[in-house]
C-alpha cells in the first residue's frame, strides 16, 4: 500500500497540494523510515480552507437531520468495508499494533459516523407553553468548528470530533496531529465519497501555528482540542477572546483502585489495558495504580507473569501486541520519566529501559513502592510506565486519588457492590470505570473534569456542544406597554 497521499489537505471536497508550506516528514515508529511528506499549511491554505467551510455550511444546516444523517451513516458502511487497509495505516502513522487498530480506531470513528448518522434527525426542539401563549426552542448548528488532534488516535479523533459537528448541520476543519498527519485525510476522503457536499470536511496539515491560526479566525464558531493541558490553556484563552464555544480533552493522570476482595485476575487485566494498550498512550490511562496492601505482592507477581505475554516487534504482524512509541520524541520523554522513577527510589518490577530492536520501543514498565509525591506519580508520562501504589484506607486512598488536577478517568475493582459505587461517587473524575477499565463505546459520554477537561464527546452529551438553542415566544393576545 502506498502511504504517500495524494496531497497534503483535503479542502472544498478535493485534495489540495501547496509545498511552499514547512515540510513535514511522516515517520514509521517501528522503524524510523520515513513513510511521507506533508506540507505546513499556508496562510492562503487556511484562508482556503475557512472560505470553504463558510460557504457550505448553511446549505448544509438547512438539509433534514435525516439527509444528513443518511451521508454519514454511509460514511460509517465505507469506513468499514475499507478497515483493513485503513487500518493498516493508522498502524504506519502511529506505530501502534494491527492487532489493536483493526479493532479500536476506524471501527471507533465509524461507530461515532453511524451514531451521530442516526441522532441527526431526532434533534429538535421544545415547546412550552405559557397559559395563551408559547415559547418553542430550536436546536440550531454553531456554524464553522475546528477540530485540533492528538496523535494517539488520529483516525478516530478525526471521527469523534467530525460526526457530532456534521450530524449538527456545522461545517468542520479539521487539523490533525503534526506527527500523524495521514489518517484524517482518508476520513474527508471518504465522507464526500459518501456524499457529503464539498467544503464540509476538510483537513490543513500543520504544527501548533496552524492550530493558532485556525483559533484566532473571526470565521470560526467553535474549537474542539484532543491534547496536553499546556496546549489546552492557551487554545481555550484564544477560544474565550473570540468568545468562541469550546470542547477540551486534555491530559490525565488518572487513578486505579484496587480493593482486597476485587478479582485478582481481572484487576491485573484492568491495569494492564488501562496501562499498556496502545504502549501507554491513552489520555483516560490508569497510571497511578492503588492497590490494597493485602493483596500488593499476589497482584504484582500475577502482573509480571503477564507482562512476559507482551510480544513486541513490527506493528505490521498481527501476532505483535506491543508496538513502540509513537517517535523518537516521546521515546525520549517516557525514558527521562523512567529515570527520575529509578532515582526517586521507586521499586523497579519489570521494563524500564528501551528495548535494543529497531524503532522506538520501550518495555512495558511498572514500578511498585511508589510514593505520592515521585514525578511518576504525580506528572502525565504517555507512555508504558506504571506506577502501583499502596493504600489500606478507603477514605485515605479516596483523598490521594483526587489530590492531582487532573480529573479525566478514575477505576475500581471491588466484589463489593455498595463500595464500588461509593467510591467511584467520590472520585473527581469524567469517565469512570467499575471493575473494568478504559472501555469508550460511542454511547457513553467521554471528556474530563478539573484540569483534564471542559464538554464531552461522544452520546446525546456531544450534541450540547456541536448545537445551540434559540429560542422564540410566541404571543396571541395583544402586547401591553407602559406607554
Ligand atoms: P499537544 O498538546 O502537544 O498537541 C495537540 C494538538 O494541538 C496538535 O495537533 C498540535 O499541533 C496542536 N497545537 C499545539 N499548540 C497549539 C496552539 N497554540 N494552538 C492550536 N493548536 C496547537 O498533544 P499531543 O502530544 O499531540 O498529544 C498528547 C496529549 O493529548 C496528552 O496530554 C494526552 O493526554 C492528550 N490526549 C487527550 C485525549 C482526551 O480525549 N482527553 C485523547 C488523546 C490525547
Amino acid at each position: 500500500m502506498t502511504t504517500q497521499p495524494t496531497a497534503s489537505h483535503f479542502i472544498n471536497g478535493a485534495y489540495v497540494e501547496d509545498t511552499s508550506g514547512t515540510e513535514i516528514p511522516v515517520i514509521f515508529p517501528a522503524t524510523g523510515e520515513v513513510i511521507a511528506t506533508v506540507y505546513s499549511a499556508t496562510p492562503a491554505i487556511i484562508d482556503q480552507a475557512l472560505d470553504a467551510a463558510k460557504a457550505a455550511q448553511k446549505a448544509w444546516a438547512k438539509m433534514t437531520g435525516t439527509e444528513r444523517g443518511r451521508i454519514l451513516r454511509r460514511a460509517a458502511d465505507m469506513i468499514r468495508e475499507r478497515n483493513h487497509e485503513l487500518s493498516v495505516l493508522e498502524t504506519y502513522d502511529t506505530g501502534k499494533p494491527l492487532q489493536e487498530t483493526l479493532v479500536a480506531d476506524a471501527t471507533s470513528g465509524a461507530d461515532a459516523l453511524e451514531y451521530f448518522g442516526g441522532l441527526a434527525a431526532t434533534l429538535t426542539g421544545e415547546h412550552i407553553p405559557m397559559g395563551e401563549d408559547w415559547v418553542y426552542t430550536v436546536r440550531e448548528a454553531l456554524g464553522v468548528c475546528v477540530g485540533i488532534g492528538a496523535w494517539n488516535y488520529p483516525t478516530q479523533i478525526a471521527c469523534w470530533k467530525g460526526a457530532p459537528a456534521l450530524a449538527c448541520g456545522n461545517a468542520m476543519i479539521f487539523k490533525p496531529s503534526e506527527t500523524t498527519p495521514l489518517c484524517a485525510l482518508k476520513v474527508a476522503e471518504i465522507l464526500h465519497e459518501a456524499g457529503l457536499p464539498a467544503g464540509l470536511y476538510n483537513v490543513v496539515q500543520g504544527l501548533g501555528d496552524v492550530g493558532a491560526s485556525l483559533v484566532n479566525d473571526p470565521r470560526v464558531d467553535k474549537v474542539s482540542l484532543t491534547g496536553s493541558v499546556p496546549t489546552g490553556k492557551k487554545v481555550y484563552a484564544a477560544a474565550a477572546s473570540g468568545m468562541k464555544h469550546v470542547t477540551m480533552e486534555l491530559g490525565g493522570k488518572s487513578p486505579l483502585i484496587i480493593f482486597d476482595d476485587a478479582d485478582i485476575e481481572n484487576a491485573v487485566g484492568g491495569a494492564i489495558n488501562g496501562n499498556f494498550y496502545s504502549s501507554g498512550q491513552v489520555c483516560s490511562n490508569g497510571t497511578r495504580v492503588f492497590v490494597h496492601k493485602n493483596i500488593k505482592e499476589v497482584f504484582l507477581k500475577r502482573l509480571s507473569e503477564r507482562l512476559e505475554g507482551a510480544v513486541l516487534g513490527n506493528p505490521l504482524d498481527e501476532a505483535v501486541n506491543f508496538g513502540p512509541m509513537v517517535s523518537e520524541r516521546q521515546m525520549g520523554i517516557v525514558l527521562d520519566y523512567i529515570a527520575k522513577g529509578k532515582e526517586e527510589g521507586a521499586r523497579l518490577i519489570s521494563g524500564g529501559e528501551r528495548v535494543d530492536m529497531e524503532g522506538f520501543f520501550v518495555a512495558p514498565t511498572v514500578f511498585a513502592d511508589v510514593t505520592d509525591e515521585m514525578t511518576i506519580a504525580q506528572e502525565e508520562i504517555f507512555g508504558p510506565v506504571m506506577a502501583v501504589l499502596d493504600f489500606d484506607d478507603e477514605d485515605d486512598v479516596i483523598a490521594r486519588a483526587n489530590a492531582t488536577d487532573f480529573g479525566l478517568s478514575a477505576g475500581v475493582f471491588t466484589r463489593d457492590l455498595t463500595r464500588a459505587h461509593r467510591v467511584i461517587g467520590a472520585l473527581e473524575a469524567g469517565s469512570c470505570f467499575i471493575n473494568s477499565y478504559n472501555d469508550a463505546p460511542v454511547e457513553a459520554p467521554f471528556g474530563g473534569v478539573k484540569a483534564s477537561g471542559v464538554g464531552r464527546e461522544n452520546s446525546k452529551e456531544a450534541i450540547q456542544h456541536y448545537s445551540q438553542v434559540k429560542s422564540v415566544y410566541v404571543r396571541m393576545g395583544d402586547v401591553e406597554a407602559a406607554f
